[in-house]
């Protein structure tokens, strides 16, 4: 399952193929029926790269073409309401998500209308209807943002071949991210570099740092005949099956360019605040005025905003300024984490994956659906958690923190749930979600990959960071002592003192009465007892990271059972000694 050098190799020239491919005269003879003399114009596919501003893919079908069509394709899978979702939304996406979507769309539409052109919007399967379109069409030229998720990968596939065996040109240029992930791959030797470090230095300066790029235009071609495709405008929410009350409480983050440009100059107009910038200092709980820039939904997901451009202004201000942080900690090493996760899952196999991941360690989660659906509702019983999971339930964001807690949470810190899970959770609910970023973050915080060891601040040695825990009530309260994001995202606490808003269960009756709301019945009691679930949880990662160092990183399924079976037998035999601790006493 290794990168081979030889496969990187190939996905270079087939890169440099999508980047710059001009179809072979031999594949033009391929289909006499199509031929050169009667296509014309082109085709920008739109995906991700929602954006007119430093777009390649638009600047290329934009030249020298007389016809221009922009489209963008529903697919009904991922945009259309399912009712059988565990949160409103469709099969694959949460609603704060479509709506980001839709907003970005419309917000597209309108900057293309304003330069004479305007967005074509079909619906189906996209590689269907986008063959329907060229076939139509006859377009000479298909121009599309290059794209490294394994859904773009393979459909792409299929598209260039489409495209190739009927003579349509196809341009299909990096610039969803800084660096070209095959490029940095090959640099390394065709690995990815595992290491942000390592990382950092591999890669380099990326190219687009002094590049020009086109951020506007006076005009774009008109399109043509579109025939009868079914073309539409951008739809609403609600022609989409979703219904007034599924949208009483939405993300306060308007998708789309427009609010991308505006947040970003919003975000970097305090230049000493961007030189200061320093993660992982910041407060997650701050809602009403974020600790960071909430660019990611604008980057990751829908492309709104170039990171080419995120980082230019970012060079411009450092330039400006005597003295600014530096990666891994500033605001441009938060663009450069965003690189190294892109080129680690573009050069890893199953990713996604426990399983058959050569960068993942192999242990032995737990399966517990019951706690999972409290997890993911936020019905913990930690006041902390259950407020994050709130937030991403409505706003479909929340701070890096906020996140490394709930997952902890989930994982090695109390429940000992798969972090396939919660990644899934988190890959429907937000709105920046994202596959690599997602997978590589979630890898991290279960310390699966990536991060194991620390230099301990007391012995001078290494320790697993598995047995540095999140508090799930302390670590919060450092920052917000009062608790103030706590009752606005669970308001059934609102009147807790301040005392015990992170540990209500302790409140006396009298108090719990007072404030309206008694554990057990307004507000679950906590699910676990914290220091003995974190405890236990520290065994069970000693004992997987144990018999994954005994394989050398050869875990079958076999020994994950006899681990799991042997954790089953110990858990069983301390609960006996539990129990029999108060009949000794008595
Ligand atoms: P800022 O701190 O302002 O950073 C600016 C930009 O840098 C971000 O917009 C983002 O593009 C990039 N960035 C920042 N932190 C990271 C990081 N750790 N990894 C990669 N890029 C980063 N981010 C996503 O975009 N999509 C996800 O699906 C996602 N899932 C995550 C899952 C878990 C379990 C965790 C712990 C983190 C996850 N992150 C994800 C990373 C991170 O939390 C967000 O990118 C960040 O909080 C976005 O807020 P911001 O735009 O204000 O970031």
């Amino acid at each position: 399952a290794n990168f081979s050098k030889k496969k990187t190799s190939e996905e270079i020239s087939n890169n440099f193929m999508q980047r710059f491919s001009v179809c072979s005269p031999s594949s033009y003879r391929l289909n006499p029926i199509t031929s050169m003399a009667t296509r014309s114009g082109s085709l920008i596919w739109f995906r991700k790269g929602l954006r007119v501003h430093d777009n390649p893919a638009l600047e290329f079908a934009s030249k020298g073409s007389e016809f221009m069509y922009p489209v963008f394709v529903i697919d009904p899978h991922y945009m259309e309401s399912d009712p059988s979702a565990f949160s409103p939304g469709s099969s694959r996406a949460g609603v704060n998500r479509i709506r980001f979507l839709l907003e970005s769309l419309k917000d597209l539409d309108s900057s293309l209308k304003k330069l004479g052109s305007r967005l074509l919007v079909l619906k189906g399967e996209p590689g269907e209807v986008l063959f329907r379109c060229l076939q139509e069409w006859k377009v000479k030229r298909l121009c599309f943002e290059y794209d490294t998720d394994p859904y773009y990968q393979a459909l792409d596939v299929k598209v260039k071949d489409y495209a190739s065996s009927t003579g349509v040109e196809v341009f299909s240029p990096v610039s969803h991210t800084l660096f070209n992930p095959a490029d940095v791959i090959e640099k390394n030797g065709g690995k990815p570099p595992l290491s942000y470090q390592s990382f950092l230095k591999i890669a380099g300066e990326p190219s687009c740092a002094k590049s020009e790029l086109v951020m506007s235009y006076s005009s774009l071609p008109p399109f043509g005949d579109v025939g009868n495709l079914g073309i539409s405008e951008v739809p609403s929410l609600e022609e989409l099956g979703y219904r007034d009350d599924e949208q009483a409480d939405w993300t306060p983050f308007r998708g789309g360019e427009s609010e991308a440009l505006k947040r970003l100059t919003k975000s970097i107009s305090d230049k000493a605040w961007v030189a200061n910038f320093e993660k992982p200092k910041g407060d997650p709980s701050a809602f009403l005025k974020p600790a960071t820039t909430v660019m990611s939904p604008y980057l990751k997901k829908f492309g709104c905003l170039s990171s080419r451009y995120f980082y230019q202004c970012l060079q411009n201000i450092y330039k400006d300024v005597k003295k600014h942080t530096s990666p891994p900690v500033s605001l441009l090493g938060q663009l450069l984490w965003r690189e190294f996760f892109y080129t680690t899952a573009f050069g890893t196999p199953n990713f996604d994956k426990m399983k058959g991941n050569r960068i993942c360690k192999q242990i032995p989660w737990n399966e517990d659906h019951a706690m999972l659906a409290a997890w993911r509702d936020g019905k913990t019983g930690y006041p902390w958690i259950d407020a994050i999971m709130v937030q991403l339930l409505k706003w479909g964001w929340m701070h890096h923190l906020a996140r490394h807690c709930v997952a902890c949470f989930l994982t090695r810190g109390d429940l000992f749930i798969h972090w396939e899970q919660g990644r899934d959770v988190f890959e429907r609910l937000l709105i920046d979600s994202d596959w690599a970023i997602n997978n590589g973050n979630w890898m991290w915080l279960s310390c699966s990959s990536f991060f194991y060891q620390a230099q301990s601040p007391f012995f001078f040695s290494l320790y697993f960071i598995y047995n540095r825990i999140y508090s799930p009530i302390s670590f919060g309260k450092k920052y917000d002592p009062d608790g103030k994001y706590i009752r606005h995202f669970l308001p059934v606490l609102k009147d807790m003192p301040k005392q015990y808003i992170y540990e209500p269960w302790t409140a006396p009756m009298s108090v719990q009465t007072k404030a309206n709301c008694i554990v057990g019945k307004d507000y679950p009691k906590p699910m676990v007892l914290h220091d003995s679930a974190s405890k236990e949880c520290k065994r069970k990662m000693g004992e997987a990271y144990a018999l994954n160092k005994k394989m050398d990183g050869k875990v079958d399924e076999e020994n994950l059972r006899d681990l799991r079976r042997k954790l089953e037998k110990d858990e069983h035999e301390e609960s006996k000694i539990r129990n029999q601790r108060p009949k000794l006493k008595l």
